[in-house]
């Protein structure tokens, strides 16, 4: 059976994607880092569907608890066929000059080191298997820009330099690297922004709504898919069109 690692899959997007996963006959790997509840309800909630899958504590950011992690995975399930690089953060709205060292390094050990771990780890036994599938999560952000999003925006920026340049480095062993840029999808992350902020950020979206991370979890099970067999290095949009 093939297995797929989706990491910060206790909540939000992650959590639809492994359920798609789940529900489309793979075993499951649920990394979280704080989240232990969300994650072992997860874990149930696939159990429940005749699926299989297994939690796994570690900070992405922390490269000697991501090795471990994807030791224990290939342990537990023999092979890692999915790798999607999906946990991230973002920081409160505010001006680029407001923010201190901490803030920027946060952001970027998350979304850009904690990436890089993960796909280092995963990436050796892909390579000695001869195939792979990698899909990182990269945002609106990274390709358009957000004022007042500037770190976040330039860490999912370089998400998007890594997927190209990772996806000509390993296409000769048979592995395609892919990235899927949402727009604001209803999720934790967003909990903050108001009925009327999320209005108007709509008002700014061709199909006039914000997205479900459900929908972004489709398109990352298509570009893991042999429907995508012959797309690699692409970054897919899926913010219902920003005006
Ligand atoms: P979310 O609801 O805030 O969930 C974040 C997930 O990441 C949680 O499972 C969390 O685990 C995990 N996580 C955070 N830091 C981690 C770390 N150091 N190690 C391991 N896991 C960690 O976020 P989301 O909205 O689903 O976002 C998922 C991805 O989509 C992120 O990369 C985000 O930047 C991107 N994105 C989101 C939006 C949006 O509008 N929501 C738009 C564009 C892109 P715990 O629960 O254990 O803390």
């Amino acid at each position: 059976m093939k297995t797929a690692l989706i990491t910060g899959a206790s909540r939000g997007i992650g959590r639809a994607t492994a359920l798609k996963f789940a529900k489309s006959g793979y075993c499951v790997a649920i990394n979280y880092n704080k989240n232990t509840e969300m994650a072992e309800s997860l874990r149930q909630e696939i159990k429940s569907l005749g699926a299989r899958a297994e939690i796994f504590r570690a900070d992405i950011s922390d490269c000697s608890e991501v090795q471990k992690m994807v030791a224990d995975m290939k342990d537990k399930f023999g092979r890692i066929d999915v790798l999607v690089n999906n946990a991230g953060i973002a920081l409160p709205q505010g001006l680029f000059t407001d923010f201190g060292e901490d803030d920027i390094k946060s952001v970027f050990d998350t979304n850009v080191i904690g990436m890089m771990n993960c796909t280092k780890a995963v990436t050796k036994h892909m390579v000695h298997n001869k195939s792979g599938q990698i899909v990182n999560i990269s945002s609106v952000w990274g390709t358009i820009g957000g004022s007042c999003e500037v770190i976040y925006s330039a860490s999912k920026a370089a998400v998007i330099g890594f997927t190209k340049a990772l996806a000509k480095e390993l296409a000769p062993s048979g592995i395609r690297v892919n990235c899927v840029a949402p727009g604001l999808i209803e999720t934790d992350m967003n909990s903050h922004l108001t009925h009327n902020e999320k209005a108007e950020f709509a008002e700014g979206v061709a199909l006039g709504r914000i997205g479900k991370a459900e929908e972004v979890a489709e398109t990352v099970f298509f570009l893991a898919s042999e429907a995508a067999s012959y797309i690699t290095g692409e970054v897919l949009s899926v913010d219902g069109g920003i005006i």
